[in-house]
């Protein structure tokens, strides 16, 4: 019932013409017809070329990042609403690595998710637990709070296209995936809390992806467990073939 959903994270990879390349192999490898949602999220200076790289294919653009206040006197900085004008439909925010070297708080992403729905972008919103935190017993703690401080005040009605990503921080980049387990425990808790904000129905509506040195090998298993939608993929969305297994391994699940 929930349509699975593959998004690349290209982190600060890529120049625009680059980028343009690996979107065209992306595009050319992928096939046409697909009942999977894919997202690609290039670094700012390529969100332009890639969204015009990808007219003509269901591939939806994101962005990785963004301010919360619309305009204004924040140097170095992108409004959701000019993300919106280079016609980007996601965004990904709170990133473990925006939170631990840009010392982003929750207060500050929740403020970000609600920017972003002003402006018609849907949130992709990272939660994940560090390797003290698993192994001090305190991840479902951890992911609670994220999810509930970046979700304050956000309307019931527009809840169901919130994207949630999962990652466990240990996961990201190290080559360490989490067990399939690990993955289905949390992510099933993440929907008992969306089920207590929103309600059932609004729960069983909205995507959770798992993010963590998912790649075409490990991929399968996740994939099919009952509550992961999909994934959040960085080392393997730079790579047209790694992308594109991805996205067949999510449209192979039954
Ligand atoms: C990420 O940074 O969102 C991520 C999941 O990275 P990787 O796939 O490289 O672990």
């Amino acid at each position: 019932m929930r349509k699975k959903l593959i998004a690349g994270n290209w982190k600060m990879n890529k120049t625009s013409a680059d980028a343009v390349q690996l979107v065209k192999d992306i595009v050319a490898a992928s096939p046409k017809e697909q009942n999977v949602e894919v997202v690609i999220c290039p670094p700012f200076t390529a969100l332009e070329s890639v969204a015009r790289a990808l007219e003509g294919s269901a591939a939806k653009l994101g962005a990785q990042n963004m301010h919360p206040e619309a305009s204004g006197a924040y140097t170095g900085e992108i409004s959701a609403a000019m993300l919106r004008s280079l016609f980007a439909s996601y965004v990904i925010l709170g990133h473990s690595e925006r939170r631990a070297y840009f010392k982003e708080t929750d207060a500050f992403i929740n403020q970000k998710v609600l920017a972003a729905f002003k402006n018609q972008l849907k949130p992709i919103l990272c939660v994940g637990e560090t390797l003290q935190e698993r192994e001090t017993g305190a991840t479902l703690k951890v992911v609670q709070t994220q999810v509930e401080q970046g979700l304050l005040n956000v309307p019931k009605d527009v809840a169901t296209s919130v994207v949630i990503a999962y990652e466990p921080v240990w996961a990201i980049g190290t080559g360490k995936v989490a067990t399939t387990a690990q993955a289905q425990e949390v992510h099933a808790f993440i929907r008992g809390l969306l089920t207590n904000l929103f309600g059932d129905a609004v729960a069983q509506k909205v995507r959770i992806l798992y993010g963590g040195s998912m790649k075409p090998a490990n991929a399968p298993e996740l994939l099919a467990q009952q509550d992961i939608d999909g994934g959040l993929i960085g080392g393997a969305a730079l790579e047209a073939r790694s992308f594109v297994d991805l996205i067949n391994a999510a449209a192979a699940v039954k």
